[in-house]
């Protein structure tokens, strides 16, 4: 059984499985999985874009984002025009979806689309005209740093251990896993205002409601990131030999958070 392995901390967001799976499906018919994909509205494969934090301390994120081919498809349960193959792909009939507008609601995920020129339901077919060949999907194969990758279950079983399902929701056991999916950071930047000097080597310690504990220190530009948490309320304790120490409680994070500068004493 086929699966996807996407690792978001290897995807430079180059836009090239995007356009690839365009150049794959757009004025191309691969019967019996797909009629032509529309050149606009439709992207059976997205890259999703999200910025992270504030200025100066800013990160750009992307995460390819597709059909999950589910093992437990609740698209399949719903109708019957949605069918799982024996490895894995699930298809979406272009014959039994004439017509019927409301499969587009068929998928929690988002991603069966409305061709309104052919009044046909669409989404990603996992290129099984390709794979039919013993060739990868179109955007697997455009990916040049490897973010995408595709084959067989037993192949990628060490991916798959530590892998994560794209949230929300996770419904249908997804058959495509995220390695490094984009999390929350608190970054900032510590310095003596007297001085007038950025303060290298101060020891951090972030501690989550839960007591849970990361340790750190400012780097040489007086800076330091925690990076990879969940939203909670986190407290930041600051040290630096010579300084009086600073607490900062009660940091709400619920997206990434660029905290400032902290100003340290003697
Ligand atoms: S082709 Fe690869 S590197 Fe480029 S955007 Fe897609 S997943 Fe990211
Ligand atoms: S992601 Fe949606 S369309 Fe794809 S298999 Fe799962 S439920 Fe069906």
């Amino acid at each position: 059984m086929k699966v996807f392995v996407i690792d978001v901390a290897k995807c430079n967001g180059c836009y090239g499985c995007q356009i690839a799976c365009k150049d794959e499906h757009v004025d191309n018919e691969w019967m019996p999985y797909a009629k032509p994909q529309p050149d606009t509205g439709h992207f059976w494969l997205k890259l999703k874009e999200k910025t992270h934090g504030q200025v100066p301390k800013v990160r750009l994120e992307y995460t390819p984002y597709l059909c999950m081919h589910c093992d437990d498809a609740p698209c399949i349960k719903k109708s019957d025009a949605f069918y799982k193959r024996p490895d894995g792909l699930v298809i979406l009939d272009p014959v039994k979806a004439q017509g019927k507008k409301e499969l587009i609601e068929a998928c929690p995920y988002g991603t069966v689309y409305w061709n309104e020129e052919l009044q046909l339901a669409q989404k990603c077919t996992g290129c099984a005209h390709l794979v039919d060949e013993g060739k990868p999907p179109r955007c697997v194969e455009f990916c040049a740093t490897d973010a995408l990758r595709f084959g067989e279950e037993e192949d990628f079983a060490e991916e798959i251990a530590k892998a994560e399902f794209i949230q929300p929701p996770v419904e249908g056991r997804p058959r495509v896993y995220y390695l490094n999916l984009p999390k929350l950071f608190i970054a900032g930047e510590v310095w003596d205002p007297e001085e007038d000097e950025i303060i290298e080597g101060a020891k951090l310690t972030l501690t989550s409601s839960t007591g849970m504990t990361w340790e750190g220190t400012t780097d040489g530009f007086g800076d330091f990131w925690f990076r990879r948490l969940c939203p909670d309320t986190y407290c930041l304790k600051i040290e630096a030999e010579g300084y009086q120490p600073v607490i900062k409680a009660g940091i709400k994070l619920e997206e990434s958070l660029n905290i400032g500068d902290i100003p340290m004493h003697k």
